[in-house]
């Protein structure tokens, strides 16, 4: 197959209407606002003014001097990294309370990201910390390290919680390892995760009971106790209350279920006050069909269309058991929706141009934000064989209306064609103004990371780089 084979620019065939021949409500295209980082950064500097904070009083209520021997030096590391514990784990669960916010400024992608860099931490902090007490505390009472363990549990206030939070969030930790997350279902990986919440409760009695800095009360404690309930209050906010109200407003139900392929469905939703939900191509909800098998499974799932007042539509690729379901869902199935996340939109690019990059079914949100990209967009696509081109027909009609030159790039990896294509000189060649545009990739990790490599050789800058890979 030789390099022209594979490519073809714009082509148009087909059907010509964007929504593979269903209406739309005329919606004026979204002047779209520009997401700068501001908001991120100002996030950023928040995280490390609260962890200084969080340190500060430990600071303030140790002498100059006050630590002589190794037992004490061990003690208040123990002491510093509890507290560094308890602030990281607050931090750990706001960032998964999903309220409009954060999921606004830093987007679901990198909170996930973040999550997931942070766990480690976490978890390195709490071993950390409950070694060095252990060790530290036998050092002072002079005994052996499992007397040592036997006394806290016994003799110490809230400890056996406080030990059950350590192994659930070691082993909520362990299942965050990419080898171990990979391998478990979506479902199982995520409800295990909510027993983080069960840790957050266990481990909280033991750090006012027996925590040196907030023991007593006093301000320290009470500001403790606030960060605790502003946590609280983010979570019944972001995740009971406002989708209650975005679900009792929209009432989405399953309008239609159309094949793209063997493997490859687009779902079509209807609801009320489409046209009034504040969403962009490129992001994505949760979804909860609540049919039999599925109202106790929520999976993310990317608009598939930008808005138009009338449907949404998502396209969602057989993978495992739950995806297999959908295909069998019902017209008039209530559904409930948890969004929009997520920063992979063109209202966070830094340059009017943009290049994009697909593989499989990357290509959905990819296909939403086409239409509110401005014009003179380029699309590479890259499939296996022809079968696997999905949308083909409005990403043809895509390229004519917004004048989107589109390349479909077919074969393996390995074959000739994509190769030459996915290296810089071959992403030059197609797209001479590559660096100057903001670059959007969305596929199988592989691809994604591939073609960062090619980007990167290319001079692309990071800061222009956008990336999904489907994994939270
Ligand atoms: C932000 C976000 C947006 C997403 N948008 C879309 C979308 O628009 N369209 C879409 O089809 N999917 C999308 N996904 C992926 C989708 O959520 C999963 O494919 C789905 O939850 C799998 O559920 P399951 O029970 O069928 O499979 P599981 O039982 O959870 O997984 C079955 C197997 O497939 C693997 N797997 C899971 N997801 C994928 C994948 N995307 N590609 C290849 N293998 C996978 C798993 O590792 C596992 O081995 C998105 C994911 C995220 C995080």
């Amino acid at each position: 197959m030789t390099y022209q084979d594979i490519t073809a620019t714009g082509r148009r065939t087909g059907t010509t209407s964007p929504y593979g021949g269903r209406s739309a409500a005329p919606v004026p295209p979204p002047g779209l606002p520009r997401r700068g980082p501001g908001g991120r950064r100002a996030l950023a500097a928040l995280f490390w003014l609260g962890l200084v904070a969080a340190v500060l009083p430990w600071w303030l209520d140790t002498p100059a001097g006050s630590l002589s021997g190794t037992t004490d030096l061990l003690t208040a590391a123990g002491r510093i990294t509890g507290l560094v514990a308890g602030y990281l784990l607050l931090v750990q669960v706001l960032m998964m309370s999903r309220v409009g916010a954060l999921e606004r400024w830093v987007g679901g992608e990198r909170l996930s990201r973040l999550h997931r860099d942070l766990g480690a931490t976490l978890l390195v902090a709490v071993l950390a910390h409950l070694s060095l007490i252990v060790v530290g505390y036998a050092g002072l009472e002079r005994k052996s390290l499992f007397g040592e363990v036997g006394s806290l549990l016994g003799n110490y206030e809230d400890m056996v919680s406080a030990f059950v939070a350590a192994g659930i969030m070691l082993v909520v930790g362990l299942t965050g390892i990419r080898a171990i997350r990979t391998v478990l279902p979506y479902e199982l990986w995520y409800h295990l995760h909510l027993t983080s919440y069960a840790a957050l409760l266990l481990g909280f009695g033991h750090q006012f009971s027996n925590g040196a800095q907030l023991f007593e009360p006093g301000p320290v404690r009470t500001g403790w106790i606030a960060g605790y309930l502003l946590v609280l209050a983010a979570l019944v906010w972001g995740r009971v209350l406002a989708p209650l109200h975005f679900n009792l407003r929209h009432r989405l139900q399953v309008a239609d279920v159309v094949a793209e392929s063997p493997d490859t469905i687009s779902i079509y939703l209807t609801g009320r006050r489409l046209n009034q939900i504040d969403m962009l191509g490129g992001q994505y909800f949760r979804w909860r069909f609540l049919n039999v098998g599925g109202w106790w499974q929520s999976h993310p799932f990317s608009l598939s269309a930008a808005a138009n007042g009338r449907w949404l539509r998502l396209t969602v690729k057989v993978v495992g058991t739950h995806t297999a379901d959908l295909r069998d869902l019902r017209p008039g199935t209530r559904v409930w929706a948890e969004g929009p996340s997520g920063t992979f939109t063109a209202a966070h690019r830094t340059r009017e141009r943009a290049l994009l990059i697909a593989g499989g079914s990357g290509i959905a949100p990819l296909r939403a934000m086409l239409e509110e990209l401005p014009p003179g967009a380029a699309l590479i696509y890259r499939a296996r064989n022809p079968a696997d081109v999905l949308m083909h027909q409005e990403l043809d009609w895509l390229a004519q209306a917004r004048q989107t030159s589109v390349w479909y790039v077919i074969g393996s990896r390995n074959d000739p064609g994509p190769r030459q294509v996915m290296s810089p000189e071959g992403l030059r060649r197609l797209v001479p103004d590559v660096t100057r545009r903001d670059v959007y990739l969305c596929g199988p990790a592989g691809l994604v990371d591939e073609a960062v490599r090619a980007l990167r050789r290319t001079g692309v800058p990071r800061r222009q780089i956008h990336l999904a890979t489907f994994e939270l």
